[in-house]
């Protein structure tokens, strides 16, 4: 009934206690972004550091604050991929070491998943459920026929999203990770520039991030050499306004392609306000009959509550793992 689930694929440290699946008692998150901001990304080598000195203190507080000890829980679940490889073993080593010490069974959890069982927390999902999964290393749009079944039907072919946005904020000065402040500056602009629509008219489901963000790139680049210097506001606005134009006619197209009942937006890069609205507003419009279901802001990034309630359905399907558990940093979901 309750699960213990640790987290550290990236540059979050987290430890959360969730209860049946749907209820948060705890969710502890140490995040790194603070070390990383200087080198402009995640550096694999502070970022294991970082989990190696957080990891006790977060599984500490995860059960203080849940009120709970370890006699109270029936499993602990862990990422196992897909991330860095030195961090996906730190909170491994973590969950066995303290699974074999309480005798718990040991629930392997991919990431991808964590971030979709993230809107659980908000609404029971419904199937067929397609899933737009849209992070710092990912855009994808993923089918689920059931519970714990995935099928990717389509995903960006160069840069994910969230990795386009921490570009291109680089362009513009901005500080890692830029998401927010582009979110931000983008709705006091606007889409002056009209950058490309990458793949939208193409009858598959995939993306590409990667042209837009040279297009962005070169515009600031021949700006600066005529000396002159572009509106941030204006700039943010029209990167973002591609962005959501393709993310959005693609996943409705695919939603109604495959017929789902439910649609979830989930990742980091679900956190967007402007993609909210937009995927929202179209939805109602294009779609009505279809659920709209996106985590509440502070479970779209990286955390370990979602990594628990994604344990739920794999321990429904008995899908445990024993102390060989080991990191796999390209797992896809499948
Ligand atoms: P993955 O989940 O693919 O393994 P990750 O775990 O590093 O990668 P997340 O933590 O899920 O990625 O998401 C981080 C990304 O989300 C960053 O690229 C960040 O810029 C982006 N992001 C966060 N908030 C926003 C926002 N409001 N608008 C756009 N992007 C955002
Ligand atoms: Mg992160
Ligand atoms: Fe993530």
């Amino acid at each position: 009934k309750l699960i213990l689930a640790v987290e550290s694929s990236c540059d979050e440290t987290s430890v959360a206690v969730v209860e049946d699946a749907t209820k948060i008692l705890s969710n502890i998150v140490a995040s790194q972004v603070l070390s990383h901001k200087r080198f402009g990304g995640v550096v694999p080598e502070v970022a294991s550091r970082h989990h190696v000195e957080q990891i006790i203190f977060c599984m500490e507080e995860a059960l203080e604050e849940a009120g709970v000890d370890a006699a109270d829980l029936g499993a602990v679940a862990v990422t196992f991929g897909p991330g860095l490889v030195g961090a996906l073993l730190i909170g491994i080593t973590a969950a066995k070491a303290f699974a074999w010490a309480h005798q718990l069974p040991l629930i392997p959890v991919n990431h991808m998943a964590g971030h979709i069982y993230a809107a659980q927390f908000s609404h029971q999902l419904e199937f067929p459920l397609m899933a737009l999964l849209v992070s710092g290393g990912h855009t994808e749009l993923v089918l689920m026929p059931e519970h714990g079944e995935y099928q990717i039907i389509g995903e960006t072919r160069d840069d994910a999203a969230g990795e386009a946005y921490d570009k291109v904020g680089r362009v513009m000065g901005l500080s890692y990770p830029s998401g927010k402040e582009i979110d931000e500056l983008a709705h006091l602009g606007e889409d002056v520039y009209h950058f490309p629509r990458a793949m939208l008219k193409e009858d598959n489901y995939d993306f590409s991030f990667s042209g837009l963000k040279s297009a962005f790139i070169n515009l600031v680049h021949n700006a600066e050499q005529r000396g002159q210097t572009l509106d941030k506001k204006d700039l943010a606005a029209s990167f973002q306004q591609s962005v959501i134009d393709v993310l959005v006619g693609k996943t409705v197209r695919a939603c109604e392609a495959y017929q789902v009942k439910q649609l979830v937006v989930a990742g980091g890069v679900a956190a967007n306000k402007g993609l909210r609205t937009h995927m929202a507003a179209v939805m109602s419009e294009r779609l009505p009959e279809v659920t709209l279901v996106i985590p509440e802001l502070k479970l779209c990034g990286d955390n370990a509550a979602m990594i628990g309630a994604a344990a739920f359905v794999e321990a429904d399907k008995q899908r445990f793992a024993d102390g060989h558990l080991n990191a796999v940093p390209g797992a896809t979901l499948c």
